[in-house]
Formats: structure tokens, sequence, C-alpha cells
């Protein structure tokens, strides 16, 4: 059952309508045979990009859809239900275009971003190398000064869709410690970067994730976002949105495994009746939708802060613990729900529960979140 969104405007809706209009039609039909191939689906991202639905809350003068945070991350959530994998991969294309247009030059944004957001190219977000993912100041690629820019050398690993996204966002070395890193805009095309063999993932098998080796990779000046150094500050600003992504991506898996755990439960009987009519099966299909509940609704309250200007960090990462914990929770129970036949291929649950996993690991493990806010609420 369509879930009944609260939306700010006419417009909203509309959006809302087209998502699910693009669900059915373009994801839904093919999203099983891609996930079990692992195989990337070639024209979804274009469809996506011709619906404006890739650029949603960046600003129309760029090209951009003009909309609020709230109403973003509530498509997001909706094309997560269908398939999270492209969920994600839209989501980290918002990411990677945040940093040029909040901390690049007018000239930098006039230059790139129109074509960025214009739907028909994507984004990645390369932070994490093979030896630091949560402490992300111990990056070791380098970007050494030479003649009119610098020479990168070095691995960044886990980049989701790398080797598809047309441009990089780089956190590249550029002096000593944490604020000797610098951020880069690389496009595919570079000189001296290649892209390893696809990581063999617990889920989200249609979008690849690889690394990105550079050899001797020149990058002119211009293409650096930023000041040199100002590189952590930039990657954790960014952070703070995609935060809120992902906690919309995983309030949409555990939608779609509610959905089909409760239409389940009513057809399936055991002991002469459908199996929610058992008080036992029934309370733990109502624990599931308060957890869904709840996780839209921190992720909203943090997105609603953010439109208004208002700091909204903490609560980004008080979404996605909340978000993606209940993720992992309401998918499990979901398996449970549909007993030995949740432990199958033949429906969907158990793809749900993989997906969910990654949610409590990447931008930012479930711990780091906590850490996150347990500063915060030292300061
Ligand atoms: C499918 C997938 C897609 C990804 N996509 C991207 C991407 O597009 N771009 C990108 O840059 N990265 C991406 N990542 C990387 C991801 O963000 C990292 O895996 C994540 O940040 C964790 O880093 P790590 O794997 O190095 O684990 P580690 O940092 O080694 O952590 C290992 C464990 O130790 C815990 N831990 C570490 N430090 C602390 C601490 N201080 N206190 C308590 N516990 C701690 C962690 O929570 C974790 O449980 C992706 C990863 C995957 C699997």
């Amino acid at each position: 059952m369509a879930v009944e969104r609260l939306l700010p405007t006419t417009e909203a809706r509309e959006l809302i309508q087209l998502t699910r209009d693009i669900a059915d039609k373009v994801l839904t039909p093919i999203v099983d045979e891609h996930e079990r191939a692992e195989t990337y689906p070639d024209g979804v991202f274009a469809t996506l990009g011709e619906a404006g639905l890739l650029s949603l809350p960046y600003p129309v003068e760029w090209g951009g859809g003009g909309q609020p945070y709230e109403v973003y991350l509530q498509v997001l959530e909706e094309i997560a239900a269908r398939w999270a994998a492209i969920a994600v991969a839209v989501s980290v294309h918002s990411l990677a275009c945040h940093p040029l247009l909040a901390f690049g030059t007018e000239e930098q944004q006039r230059r790139w971003l129109p074509e960025m957001l214009g739907g028909n190219t994507i984004g990645a977000y390369s932070l994490s190398e093979p030896q630091a993912g949560s402490d992300a100041a111990a990056v070791a690629c380098k970007a050494g000064p030479v003649d009119g820019g610098y020479l990168v050398n070095g691995t960044k690993a886990w980049i989701t869709h790398g080797g598809i996204a047309d441009f990089y966002n780089l956190f590249a070395r550029t002096g000593e410690g944490a604020r000797g890193i610098s951020c880069f805009l690389v496009p595919r095309e570079t000189t001296g970067l290649t892209f390893g063999k696809p990581e063999q993932k617990m889920g989200l098998h249609a979008v690849p994730t690889t690394t990105a080796h550079y050899d001797d990779a020149f990058l002119p000046v211009e293409r650096r976002i930023g000041t040199e150094g100002q590189g952590l500050q930039i990657a954790l600003s960014a952070l703070d949105s995609g935060r809120l992504g992902i906690a919309a991506v995983a309030t949409g898996l555990a939608q779609a495994a509610l959905d089909e755990a409760v239409a389940y439960a009513k057809e399936r009987t055991a002991f002469g009746k459908p199996i929610i009519d058992h008080q036992g099966l029934g309370f733990l299909l109502a624990d599931m939708a308060a957890a869904v509940d709840s996780a839209r609704a921190t992720y909203l309250d943090a997105a609603r802060r953010r439109d208004a200007g208002l700091a909204y960090s903490r609560q980004a990462s008080v979404a996605k613990l909340i978000a993606t914990d209940a993720a992992m929770k309401v998918t499990t129970d979901a398996v449970q729900v549909f007993g030995g036949y949740g432990y199958t291929r033949d429906f969907r649950v158990e793809r749900y529960m993989r997906e969910a996993k990654i949610t409590q690991i990447f931008e930012g493990t479930n711990q780091i979140q906590r850490l996150v806010i347990a500063r915060s609420l030292a300061q």
C-alpha cells in the first residue's frame, strides 16, 4: 500500500506520483533480473535524469530541481522501496554534487555544475581508502604539487558506481594531518586514472563498487575545490547531507519489507487462521510499523531543519542511526514473518535484509554516528 505522505506543495505531490509511475514502469519489472545477474541497468539513470529526479535538491539556476530536502528525501525513499541499489546511487550522485555547490568558485560552478546537475552525467564520491574508512583523516592518496596543478598517486576504495560515474570527488593528501587533505573534482577520462574489478558484495548487486587507482594522474589547479587543506571539512559537510539520503534509503527498504510482510501475513494461515491474527505475529508487525514510522519521522525532522537553515549535523547522524538500525531489524523480522520461504530467493525479503546491512556501514558506520552525536553533546 502506498505511503500517504505529508507533502508541502502540489509540485511535491506530483513528483512523488511521477516517481511511483517510473518505479512501476521502469524499475520494478527489471530489478530482480539485474540484482540476480549482478548487471548494471543501462538506461535507468538516463530515465531518472530526463525526469529531473537526479538533481532535485539543487538550485534551479544551476539546472537543479529547486526542491526542499524533505521532498528530495521522500522521492529517494520511494525509489529505495523498489530498488535500493539505484536509490543509493542517486544519493551518492547528490552527495558528489555538494562540494562544488558549497565550496566551488563561481567560475568553477558556471563551468561544471550545469552538466553535473543536467541529468546526463552521474557523480561519485571517493573518500575511503583500503586502510582508511572511519578514520578519514588517515587517507594516504597523495596530490603532489607540480607546475600548473597536482600529480595524484594512490588508491581510493569502495567507490559506489566506480568506473561508471562521469565525475569523482577525490579527497587526497596535499600536506600533513587532518588539515593536509584537499578536494578535487576529477573527470573519469583523466589520464592515469583506472578502476579495479567490482567488489563481490552481499547486496546492491546491480551497481558496481570499485577501487580507483591514480598513477601520476595530472589535475590542473582549477580542478581543486575549496582551498588547499580544506578537503576534510568539505568531505564531512557533504556527508551531513549524504547521511540523510542513506536514512531515507533505509526507510524505503524497511517500508518495502513491512508491506510485503503484512500482505503475506494476511494470506498465510496457520492453526486455522491468517498468521496476522495470531497476537505474537501481529505484535511483531506492529513493532515493525512503529520502527518504519520513527525512521521516517527522524529523517524528516533533520531535513526540515536543513531546509530552514538550522544546524542539522547531529540530527542527520541520529536519523542515519535510527533509520538504518530500523531497516536491519524490520527486514530481518520480515524474513521471520515469511517463515522458511523468507530464507529463499523466491521472495524479495531476503534481498532487503542483505541490502539493509550496508546502510549501517557506509557514509559513517553507526559507531561513528554515535561518536558524532556524543561529541555534539559534549560541546
Ligand atoms: C557497498 C559499499 C559502498 C561504499 N561506497 C562508498 C563511496 O561511494 N565512497 C566512499 O568514500 N566510501 C564508500 N564506502 C566505504 C564506507 O564508507 C566504509 O566502509 C565505512 O566508512 C567504514 O570504513 P572501513 O570499512 O574502513 O571500516 P573501519 O573504519 O576499519 O571500521 C571497522 C569497524 O570498527 C569500528 N570503528 C572504527 N573506528 C571506531 C571508533 N572510533 N569507535 C568505535 N568503533 C569504531 C567501525 O564502526 C567498524 O565496525 C562504501 C562501502 C561499501 C561496503
